[in-house]
């Protein structure tokens, strides 16, 4: 890949890429934000046509923004860091680096309903790799955050471009969407793909090939 390649890739994608990070507040917050997100919760409940008040109920608010901190916790991470840390010499290595099947659960921006799916990650590395690890870690940071399929699907490739400097990237994502599933739009839970390419995976079809060969040959 060229670098002006790279750099058209990156700048394609750096909107994206911004506008999730600048939306995120930095991670969990405490105090009187926690207290006023509870009332939230209790709001909704009563909107719904239930009594926050009732037994079953009372710790409800706190336990869901709790867990929200959880779903969440991707914003105050920093998965460019986490490839930067570990990369090691290829000594020679000229093939595509695949890792299928990558589970993760994410939550959408528009109805914070979970997205559960798989990614699936490929990379023709010029001078570093990575452990598997830690592609996995880089796929579980943009998870994390409330997303969409797509953005998610972009974020994970720029940071392997810009985190490894390789060849060629691939990031294909399988998933299910819970505000599709779950309020019965379409009951037979379809699986939406994205996915992103950049240098020979791009431009090579034998090369993107192999890729979807390893995925089906995986899922
Ligand atoms: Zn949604």
């Amino acid at each position: 890949m060229t670098e002006s390649t790279v750099s058209t890739f990156v700048r394609d994608l750096a909107p994206a890429y911004r506008a999730a990070d600048e939306t995120a507040a930095g991670g969990a917050h405490e105090g009187a934000e926690l207290v006023s997100a509870e009332d939230g919760i209790r709001a909704l409940l009563r909107a719904i046509g239930e009594d926050p008040d009732r037994d079953g109920l009372q710790d409800t608010p706190g336990r869901v923004v709790r867990a929200f901190a959880e779903y969440c916790s991707g914003y105050a991470q920093d998965p460019v860091a986490v490839l930067r840390k570990t990369f090691s010499e290829v000594s020679g290595y000229q093939g595509l680096v695949i890792l299928t099947d990558i589970d993760f659960v994410s939550h959408c921006e528009h109805h914070l309903a979970p997205i559960v799916g798989k990614a699936h990650v490929a990379y023709l590395p010029s001078t570093a790799v990575v452990g598997i690890s830690k592609l996995a870690r880089v796929v579980d940071a943009y998870a994390r955050r409330l997303q969409i399929q797509e953005r998610m699907t972009a974020q994970i490739a720029q940071c392997i471009e810009v985190g490894l400097a390789p060849r060629a990237v691939g990031v294909v994502i399988d998933a299910e969407h819970g505000c599709m599933t779950l309020r019965g739009v379409n009951k037979r839970a379809p699986r939406l793909r994205t996915q992103a390419f950049s240098g020979e995976l791009a431009t090579d079809p034998q090369m993107q090939q192999r890729f979807f060969d390893a995925i089906a040959a995986s899922s």
